[in-house]
C-alpha cells in the first residue's frame, strides 16, 4: 500500500503537473471512442498495453470479462454499458480475455469454487462457455486449456452484449462495432477474433491509408 500512496505522490508532483493541459480539458467532461471489457486480473493495464491515456477508455472491470445478458440482475453492467452508449456515445466495445485467467480456471473446475459461492454464481454467465469446452476441447490440458477458454469465454460474452437493448440499436444503425481480444500474458501479444477466419489470429497494425498516386507514373 505504502508503494501506492508514494506512486500518488509523485503523480501530483511530476506527471499531473507536466500535463495539466490535458487535465484541464478532462475535468470539463469525457467522450472516449471505446469502451473496454476485461478482466479484474492485476496482469491486466488497460492504458498501459494500449499505450493509451486518460480520457480514452470507457473501462469496465470484472472477474472474468462477463457480460451478463440483459436484465438477468447484473444492475451495474447493464447500466455501465448503458451509459457508455446512450450517455457516452461510445462506437467500439472491446472484451478482452487473457491467459491464466483465475476465473477461466473456476468455470473449468466448479469443484474449486466450494468457498467462492459468490463467484461460482457469477461464473453461472459463462456456462455456455464451459459446454462448448466439454464439448471440443477435450483434447487440451494446462495453460492451453485455460486460453482457449478464455477465447471461446471472449465469443460468449460478446453474444451476451449482443442482448443488450443499447447494443442492438447501435448494432442495427451500424454506430458500433465489437471486437474480441485475448491478450497473453507471458508475450504481451494481443489476439483478435477474425470472424472471417473464426479464430483469434495476432491483432495487426491498422492498415495505413493508401500511398498518394505518382503524378509521374500517373502523367
Ligand atoms: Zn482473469
Amino acid at each position: 500500500m505504502q508503494k501506492l500512496i508514494e506512486g500518488l505522490h509523485r503523480f501530483q508532483s511530476e506527471v499531473f503537473t507536466a500535463q495539466r493541459d490535458l487535465f484541464s480539458r478532462l475535468s470539463q467532461g469525457q467522450s472516449p471512442e471505446v469502451m473496454f471489457i476485461t478482466c479484474s486480473d492485476s496482469r491486466i493495464s488497460p492504458t498501459l498495453i494500449t499505450q493509451s491515456g486518460p480520457g480514452d477508455m470507457f473501462v469496465m472491470r470484472n472477474a472474468g470479462n462477463i457480460v451478463p445478458p440483459y436484465g438477468m440482475g447484473a444492475d451495474g453492467e447493464d447500466a455501465t454499458i448503458e451509459f457508455a452508449l446512450v450517455g457516452l456515445k461510445i462506437r467500439h466495445i472491446v472484451i478482452c480475455g487473457h491467459s491464466d485467467c483465475g476465473a477461466m480456471k473456476g468455470l473449468l473446475h466448479p469443484e474449486m469454487l466450494e468457498t467462492l459461492p459468490a463467484m461460482k454464481t457469477w461464473l453461472k454467465h459463462g456456462e455456455p462457455t464451459r459446454r462448448i469446452m466439454d464439448a471440443n476441447y477435450r483434447h487440451l490440458h494446462g495453460n492451453a486449456l485455460v486460453t482457449a477458454t478464455a477465447e471461446e469465454n471472449v465469443l460468449t460474452q460478446l453474444e451476451n452484449l449482443r442482448t443488450h437493448p443499447a447494443v442492438q440499436e447501435r448494432l442495427e444503425r451500424r454506430e458500433l462495432t465489437l471486437h474480441g481480444w485475448v491478450y497473453k500474458i507471458a508475450t504481451g501479444q494481443m489476439f483478435n477474433y477474425d470472424h472471417e477466419v473464426g479464430q483469434f489470429t495476432p491483432l495487426a497494425r491498422p492498415a495505413l491509408p493508401p500511398p498518394l498516386q505518382d503524378e509521374r507514373a500517373a502523367g
